[in-house]
């Protein structure tokens, strides 16, 4: 299996070559040649796999340039109770009225981002070493993403982590999850300023080259096919668990923000996973639900970008939706390439000829979600069914309503545990979310973080003290 790029300018390269990359050369991101097939037997064979087990089969039809044991021992390293907090890794959980949840957030920082992360910990790890060489993810972080690498890298040989957060701008419980970290490779950066800053200083100091390539600088950010390929296991996880033949149609709910989880489930249901509609949901930052909608795409500028109450959904424009474009145009790299300068010049491209595609082709549909959806949603589930959902789930679910067809389980993908986003919870039934009973004494470890000013040289300053060579 090889990749090339969305905008044609790439020769086609194999998975380890792409792994440590962010953007392709050309600006396009990288996607596989050909997406690979699964047929009913090989489905069928899969019903009695474990979810590591799983993984390993699914991951191996994207990565073939690492051994099948090896990648069997990196799965089982990434997917186990140690590392999960539920003996299935992923359970499901049925509600009312034919909707079921995918549990993605039994992982160390209670998001779905742990999923694809936990593997992206194992296989640095394992690049680097027969590389040898070493890796500084440098990011910026409002909450989750930057937990769920931390707490995936921390520990491992020939990485360290150069994480930036905006002081006091992040909940307690999301400051002690990441600053709790007592291990040497983990650098928490708390900087004076708000995301944008950290994010400002991230781009120059990436942008520096030569700094970048004497400090072995690198990201995890949602692009990444790494991820995205990891994500597509649990898609195949939740069909096997909800369905008994090999024909059976399931329909997806995905709340979504820059396209990486969504994306996961459209390049599944490529594969010839039996999936009926991929249900996208956002929130007030509806780019997506209005492309949908319309088929005009139209990012958002910073101010238009509202600060909701489901905030890892609050994105201006989704990073990874070029990959799906490029599937909805043929594969045509040239008209990818042409519709992302028509962006630069216009600020938006129209696909509106396209429409009929979305649904019949793809598969896809999409709403939108507000505050007031959110809490009411929150308190019918857990009236209805005893279950408390988080902010970000229940954008899922209020869509996933609006969709659900009888005879065909529709499964919403939960992104968070509400534990991570207790202030809605209380606003919504009244009391606060339970926090998991291994993290009950989080906030009272201590902390290790360093407070800088909003300055770009402080902060390669201390990389260049602190990085690993
Ligand atoms: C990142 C995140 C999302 C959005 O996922 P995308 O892959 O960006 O679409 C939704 N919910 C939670 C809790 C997240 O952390």
């Amino acid at each position: 299996m090889k990749y090339v790029s969305t905008r044609g300018g790439m020769a086609a390269i194999p998975f380890s070559e792409i792994l440590l990359e962010g953007l392709a050369r050309d600006g396009g991101l990288a996607v596989p040649e050909s997406i690979p097939q699964v047929s009913s037997e090989m489905l069928a064979s899969w019903r009695s796999l474990s979810y590591a087990e799983l993984a390993a089969k699914v991951l191996g039809l994207f990565i073939t340039d690492i051994p099948e044991q090896d990648l069997a021992q990196l799965t089982g390293a990434a997917y186990n109770t140690r590392v999960f907090n539920n003996e299935n890794i992923v359970p499901l959980k049925p509600l009312s009225n034919g909707i079921t949840l995918v549990g993605l957030s039994e992982g160390p920082t209670l998001a779905f981002k742990d999923m694809a992360m936990q593997f992206l910990g194992q296989l640095f790890e394992y690049v680097l070493t027969r590389k040898n060489t070493t890796l500084n993810i440098l990011g910026a972080t409002s909450g989750d993403t930057g937990s769920a690498a931390e707490y995936a890298l921390r520990g491992k040989k020939g990485v360290s982590v150069f994480m930036l957060s905006p002081a006091g701008r992040m909940s307690a419980f999301q400051r002690a999850q990441m600053f709790s970290l007592q291990d040497e490779n983990i650098h928490n950066l708390s900087v004076h300023g708000v995301f944008d800053d950290c994010q400002d200083i991230v781009k120059a100091l990436s942008g520096d080259l030569a700094f970048k390539e004497e400090f072995h600088l690198g990201a995890v950010n949602s692009i990444n096919w790494a991820r995205i390929s990891a994500q597509v296991v649990y898609y195949f996880w939740a069909w096997l668990r909800a369905t008994s033949t090999e024909s059976q149609q399931v329909s997806f709910a995905v709340p979504s923000g820059n396209f990486g989880n969504i994306l996961s489930g459209h390049i599944a249901r490529s594969m010839g996973l039996p999936i009926r509609r991929l249900v996208l949901a956002t929130n007030e930052n509806n780019v997506l639900e209005e492309f949908f909608r319309t088929g005009v795409y139209s990012p958002r500028s910073a101010e238009q970008t509202y600060a909701t109450s489901s905030p890892s959904m609050d994105i201006s424009k989704a990073s990874n939706f070029e990959r799906f474009v490029y599937d909805l145009v043929g594969r045509d790299a040239g008209k990818v390439k042409a519709l992302w300068e028509s962006l630069e010049r216009n600020g938006s491209f129209d696909l509106s000829e396209l429409k009929p595609l979305f649904e019949e082709k793809f598969g896809f549909v999409g709403g939108q979600s507000s505050h007031a959806d959110r809490l009411q949603t929150i308190k019918s589930v857990y009236e209805q069914d005893n279950i408390l959902i988080d902010p970000h789930t229940a954008d899922g679910v209020k869509v996933a309503r609006q969709f659900t067809e009888e005879g065909i389980p529709m499964l919403v993908l939960e992104t968070a545990l509400p534990a991570k986003f207790t202030e809605t919870i209380q606003e919504a039934i009244g009391q606060p979310a339970p926090v998991p009973e291994h993290l009950q004494d989080l906030a009272s470890l201590p902390q290790k973080v360093t407070v800088m000013d909003c300055n770009t040289e402080h902060v390669r300053s201390y990389i260049q003290e602190h990085a690993q060579l």
